[in-house]
């Protein structure tokens, strides 16, 4: 049993962490101790069970109550803390204290996770990843809610809640349904770009430790002279790049289907502890003004040509959460936790998240989510007036007023953290955007940043999966396939073609599944 991983002899470790320390006395969830924890409280051997059983009621009441909401994306995620340090100055951009000096280390909370999957899905699917950073700066918490794409399937975040519709269960079947997917997908080619992206290599990492993580958005960067930049966030792994093939994710989403979780926590209890390069890329107003695109465009990059990466520190995990509910389970990001110096750009996505990230916060874990350990911003303490509420676990802000403006030197405000201003004059209007050049930088990565072999993998693993939908909806499909580039359309209706004229019998409906494995793969099952 020696050469047992780290994340099976968690029980074993914690046991020997404890020392020659005697077993704690049990007790009831009021700290009563408790004399038998095997047997009811019954009248005679036989039952029944008394009511006065307070040691039963308290487990089971309390047992009744241990699930709170899934998360409605990201369900499934792993969790991890560290610190990020500051490695070059950018002070001439960014004004917020975690970017102060070189050299400064901030603590760090990052969840990973999968998309469209329950929280019991498996690791391996092919899905976009979450890449969730919390810093607990000294001027409350900056959360950076990214993923590990720079770009997004809309543009609009109007269209989110259905987008997500799509992607989950059929509200008939709960079944996971390809017409369902490819018929939104095909309804808004401005999803292209992250499609083609999720069914290339990178659709299925190896693990959370060998991807790259986005901010995806653009942002705002304020400096000490208050002028504003926009900016778009990347954190590059320094594992490497590290992808799936089809068949090996395939196989370890049945035999383990925690394999990233796993990953992450044995590395970490073993001190092989992850890191990220962060970088910023860094566009002026004017730029933005003049440039071809939409900067606020949440389906397209900056070119790195255009706007070269700059070095700013690196994200390291190294510690993994002592309690997963608690320091997972219920760790909160919110998009809108900003410290001075970090705004948000216009990007209608952003402004979307801004509110809902917090919405279903206050849904799942409750009004006083803040309070909880690890969402708290402990490196600074908290003055408002917000007061009371479901679980409100401190001293409420004691005596303090819960009134502003008052008489009685309570928290203020200070002009030197008010936001940038901006001027924005257009009129007020629901502005159509799904047409806004769809495929030009679809096109790019095509042709110019696969290779022939990534390209041809593309290709087969979207047909395998778009073989699922109605043939009209794999022509509307291929149809905007051919408007990014002929050869796309032409590979994908050619692989089509042929599961088509296999018949669709046996063919199952998982992300993963693409190439002429696919067929006879799902025969076998
Ligand atoms: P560059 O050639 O400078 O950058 C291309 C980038 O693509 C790389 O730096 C790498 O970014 C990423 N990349 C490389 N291989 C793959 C792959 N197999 N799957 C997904 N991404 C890959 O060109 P541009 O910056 O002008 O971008 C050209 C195209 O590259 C874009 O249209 C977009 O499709 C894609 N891309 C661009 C990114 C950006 O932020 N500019 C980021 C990712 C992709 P990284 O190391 O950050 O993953």
């Amino acid at each position: 049993m020696a050469d047992r991983e780290k994340a099976t002899d968690q029980m074993k470790l914690w046991k020997e962490g404890r020392g020659s320390q005697r077993p704690d006395v049990l007790t009831t969830g009021a700290g009563v101790p408790v004399g038998d924890k095997l047997n009811l409280l019954t009248a005679g051997p036989r039952g029944p069970l008394l009511v006065q059983d307070v040691v039963f009621t308290d487990e089971m009441a309390h047992f009744d109550r241990e699930r709170i909401p899934e998360r409605v994306v990201h369900a499934k995620g792993a969790g991890a803390f560290g610190y990020f340090e500051v490695t070059h100055d950018i002070t001439r951009y960014c004004k917020a204290k975690v970017f102060e000096h070189v050299g400064k280390t901030t603590p760090i909370a990052v969840r990973f996770s999968t998309v469209a999957g329950e929280s019991g899905s498996a690791d391996t699917v092919r899905d976009p990843r979450g890449f969730a950073v919390k810093f607990y700066t000294d001027e409350g918490n900056w959360d950076l809610t990214g993923n590990n794409t720079p770009i997004f399937f809309i543009r609009d975040a109007l269209l989110f809640p259905s987008f997500i519709h799509s992607q989950k269960r059929n509200p008939q079947t709960h079944l996971k349904d390809p017409d369902m997917v490819w018929d939104f997908w095909s309804l808004r080619p401005e999803s292209l770009h992250q499609v083609s992206f999720l069914f290339s290599d990178r659709g299925i990492p190896d693990g959370h430790r060998h991807m790259n993580g986005y901010g995806s958005h653009t942002f705002k960067l304020v400096n000490a002279q208050g002028e504003p930049v926009y900016c778009k966030f990347h954190y590059k792994t320094d594992q490497g790049i590290k992808n799936l093939t089809v068949e090996e994710a395939d196989r370890l989403a049945s035999t383990d289907p925690d394999y990233s979780i796993r990953d992450l926590y044995n590395a970490i209890s073993n001190g092989n502890f992850p890191s990220w390069t962060f970088y910023i890329q860094v566009m002026t107003f004017e730029q933005a003004e003049n440039w071809k695109w939409n900067p606020f465009d949440l389906t397209k990059v900056w070119s790195h040509k255009e706007f070269p990466l700059i070095p700013v520190g690196r994200l390291v995990l190294n510690r993994n959460p002592v309690n997963y509910f608690a320091e997972v389970e219920q760790l909160a990001f919110d998009p809108s936790n900003m410290p001075p110096g970090i705004e948000a750009s216009p990007d209608k996505m952003l402004q979307g998240r801004l509110f809902s990230y917090p919405d279903t916060h206050r849904h799942r874990l409750g009004a006083n989510y803040l309070q909880l350990p690890v969402n708290c911003p402990y490196r600074t303490r908290v003055a408002n007036y917000q007061r009371d509420g479901p679980m409100c676990m401190y001293d409420n802000q004691g005596g303090a007023p819960n009134y502003f403006p008052n008489s009685f030197s309570a928290p203020d405000t200070q002009p030197c953290f008010l936001e940038s201003k901006c001027q924005v004059s257009p009129d007020v209007g629901r502005y159509n955007s799904s047409d806004d050049d769809n495929v030009t930088q679809v096109r790019t990565f095509f042709t110019e940043v696969l290779n022939e072999a990534e390209r041809e993998r593309l290709c087969q693993n979207m047909a395998g999966h778009l073989k699922g939908a109605q043939l009209f909806i794999q022509k509307r499909m291929v149809q905007n396939l051919m408007a990014v580039h002929r050869d796309y359309g032409t590979r994908v209706q050619a692989l089509l073609d042929k599961h088509n004229a296999e018949g669709k019998k046996n063919t199952i409906h998982v992300y993963n599944r693409g190439g002429p494995s696919a067929v006879a793969a799902a025969s076998k099952m």
